[in-house]
């Protein structure tokens, strides 16, 4: 198959409307896209990937007007997250309704929902005219795409379409909330801080222990985020190991760093995240072996940070 890239929202859209799937950009990662109310085009997002069949997959809605076509009801404390975070990189789990493919769920009563602000993947998502699944558009198990390079380094060959955009903002996933409940629980950690989601909404916890997320999230079983060579995580830089096959991320200067095969240092949290999965791309084409990534306190974006951080380093 070949893979055509284009810069029209429009051209894009046309191969979902026909059934097919296509990568496209939003503020958070690049996504891989089919109508979430054809379940052929959804069992094609599974198998170019790679994801397992229980993994569920998040539906991008252009505007809240098409809600209502996807969940079951809108609790209200998904209400209050939805008015104050929508659009952005937030995604509300609520209870799906039965006309949604349950494959779009991994088989959950419930549905991801969310609604990207970057403009590409708004223009993208109004021309597909329905709501659109999509997980991130790497192969299962590999860190997030942020660059269409990225997407294409993966999927080359497996899909028929990649919108090009930009490098993505955040560079870090959604953050995902549980909202079927009274209480908001934060099933995975994202751009959207607790902070954040607690000045709306102050009960908000994280789901922990971890087991609970599990149980309610069976993404979060997967491995992810991993780059091919080694990560290991430090707390100060002074505990890398330099060496032509070592690299060394962290918001700190290594000691010698002009002994290391790759290094990024980073301005602040957010540049790291932004920074990471791309650097973790580079260090496995270089065929750097171990990864040496300084630990961040887990507040604000740290938490979602050290979260993909320590993913990546059980991999
Ligand atoms: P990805 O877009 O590749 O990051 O994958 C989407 C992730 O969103 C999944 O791995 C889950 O962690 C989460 N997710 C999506 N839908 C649901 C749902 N209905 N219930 C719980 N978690 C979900
Ligand atoms: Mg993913």
């Amino acid at each position: 198959m070949k893979t055509l890239l284009t810069h029209s929202p429009e051209e894009a859209a046309a191969f979902l409307r026909r059934g097919e799937v296509v990568a496209f950009p939003t503020e958070t990662v690049y996504g891989l896209g089919a109508d979430a109310f054809d379940e052929e085009a959804v069992r094609t997002i599974f198998a170019a990937k790679g994801r397992p069949a229980d993994n569920p997959l998040i539906v991008h809605l252009a505007d809240l007007g098409r809600l209502a076509r996807v969940a079951a009801r809108v609790p209200p404390a998904a209400r209050l997250l939805i008015d104050a975070f929508f659009p952005g990189p937030l995604t509300v789990i609520l209870p799906r309704r039965a006309d949604v493919p349950a494959l779009v769920s991994g088989g959950l009563p419930t549905v991801g929902v969310r609604m990207p602000r970057h403009p590409v993947a708004q223009a993208f998502l109004a021309a597909c005219g329905v709501p659109v699944a999509a997980p991130s558009a790497n192969r299962s198990g590999r860190p997030s795409p942020t660059t269409w390079e990225a997407v294409r380094a993966d999927l080359e060959g497996r899909i028929p379409c990649i919108l090009v955009g930009e490098r993505t903002e955040a560079g870090l996933e959604s953050t995902v909330v549980d909202c079927t409940g009274e209480t908001p629980v934060v099933l995975r950690a994202g751009v959207v801080t607790l902070e954040a989601l607690r000045a709306v909404h102050p009960a908000t916890r994280l789901a922990e222990p971890a087991a609970e997320a599990l149980a309610r999230s069976p993404g979060a079983r997967y491995r992810h985020y991993a780059p091919r060579a080694r990560v290991r995580l430090i707390d100060a830089p002074g505990e890398a190991e330099p060496g032509p096959d070592a690299a060394y991320i962290g918001l700190a200067p290594p000691p010698a760093p002009e002994a290391f095969g790759l290094v990024r240092v980073c301005a602040s949290v957010e540049d790291y995240a932004h920074a990471l999965f791309d650097f973790f791309r580079r260090c496995d084409a270089a065929g750097l072996r171990t990864i040496h990534c300084e630990r961040v306190p887990p507040a604000g974006l740290g938490l979602a940070l050290m979260d993909r951080l320590r993913r990546a380093a059980q991999g």
